[in-house]
């Protein structure tokens, strides 16, 4: 059976670019007879508030929008992204990360050529090379640390991985490209990377809709699922709705959220329609 799912993060109203990421994953899922989950990735705490949190449902239901079981709150998780870093800092694949924004910068700007990622600049691996007793002592001392994958030990021990792309068929990942990625950050417990690919495996999640935008973290997200022995389900990335100026919409385009929609009178087949989502009698389609 299909289950696809929706995965916001409550950091602002929702805009017809996740009407229309919510109505892919819904309709897949209804086409096929499977199930639709919903999921609030709010693992940022500076950045998500419940208030925002209900406004979701209440969007995603003024929508016409149903989702099998409970919400998913990650904040409600945390011990379960806890084990599976403890699992891969076991293994020795993590390593502490002392360093600031702007000691990153600064090493950044003093090197030659700084390797680039999908992602901006890669961090140039000041952290990796720490001995246990510093590590050790700074971490006892209580001086906040970010954990990092060490990629060439996790992509070594990982071997060569590929990824169903729907549209495309089975593609090589390079995860490589993203450097030592950050899993659990000085001020969140865990990364998106971590908690999106821990959930999609735990609930079951066989299809991955979502914008074109996270393609590249597919690489990363297949390579922890295989140093996890988690499934891989198959993805299916889709354009992402652009505004009157052709840029991608962001949370600062406020004409087109919900909430103003709907408080300017247009129902909610209209904004379906406005989301790409065409109803027809008894069914719909994009
Ligand atoms: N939480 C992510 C976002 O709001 C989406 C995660 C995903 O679909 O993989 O951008």
């Amino acid at each position: 059976m299909i289950t696809t799912r929706f995965a916001p993060s409550p950091t602002g109203y929702l805009h017809l670019g996740h009407a229309h990421a919510a109505l892919v994953a819904w309709g897949r899922a209804r086409q096929a007879g499977g199930r639709f989950l919903l999921r609030l990735e709010d693992i940022d705490p500076a950045r998500c508030t419940p208030h925002f949190a209900d406004a979701i449902l209440e969007d995603l239901a003024w929508l016409g929008l149903d989702w099998d079981g409970p919400v998913r709150l990650q904040s409600e998780h945390l011990p379960e992204y806890r084990a599976a870093l403890d699992g891969l800092a076991g293994r020795g694949l993590l390593y502490p990360c002392f360093c600031s924004r702007a000691d990153i910068a600064r090493e950044i700007a003093a090197s030659v050529a700084a390797p680039h990622g999908p992602d901006g600049a890669l961090y140039p691996g000041t952290c990796r090379h720490r001995s246990p007793d510093e590590r050790a002592a700074r971490i006892a001392a209580g001086e906040p640390h970010a954990l990092r994958l060490d990629i060439a030990a996790a992509t070594d021990l990982a071997g060569p991985l590929t990824y169903i792309e729907e549209a495309e068929g089975e593609l090589r990942c390079d995860p490589a490209q993203f450097g030592d990625v950050v899993l659990a950050r000085k001020d969140a417990p865990a990364s998106y990377h971590l908690c999106v690919t821990h959930d999609d495996a735990l609930q079951g999640v066989t299809l991955v809709t979502r914008g074109v935008d996270l393609k590249p973290a597919t690489h990363l997200h297949r390579l922890l699922q295989a140093l996890l022995g988690w499934p891989t389900p198959r993805y299916a990335h889709h354009a992402l709705r652009l505004g009157p100026d052709g840029r991608r919409l962001a949370k600062r385009d406020r004409a087109a959220t919900l909430r103003d929609l709907r408080a300017a009178g247009v129902p909610p087949a209209g904004v379906r329609g406005l989301a790409g989502f065409q109803d027809t009698a008894g069914s719909a389609s994009f």
